[in-house]
């Protein structure tokens, strides 16, 4: 089955692979630019308008799929884009959230960080 991806999803693809360091068995790291958090943002200004995406939530939702508010790094570097290193956190984030607020009955009680 083909991909079929937009105009736009294909620019910012092309950036990120241009401007990426990949180590095959570790982390892939966008080097264009970071945010003050020293996550990879990528910013086109050769789309109609000027924009910009956070590589590793683009890179998960183009290679997994569609992401939740918070997605973590297991390899702890805000930079790394490598969906191995990626885990979608939203939903033991809210069973976390449930536990703490008292509607959680489960007996696993493990801390998410
Ligand atoms: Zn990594």
């Amino acid at each position: 089955m083909d991909i079929i991806r937009s105009n736009e999803e294909d620019h910012y693809l092309d950036l990120v692979l241009q401007n990426s360091k990949f180590d095959f068995d570790g982390c892939w790291e966008y080097t264009a630019g970071l945010d003050k958090n020293g996550y990879g943002i990528a910013t086109t200004r050769k789309l109609p308008y000027t924009s910009s995406v956070r590589v590793h939530k683009f890179v998960y939702r183009m290679t997994v799929g569609e992401v939740g508010n918070l997605l973590c790094h297991t390899c702890d570097n805000p930079a790394c884009f490598n969906p191995d290193h990626l885990v979608d956190a939203t939903a033991k984030w809210n069973t976390q959230d449930a536990y703490a607020k008292g509607r959680w009955n489960g007996r696993e009680k493990r801390i998410f960080k």
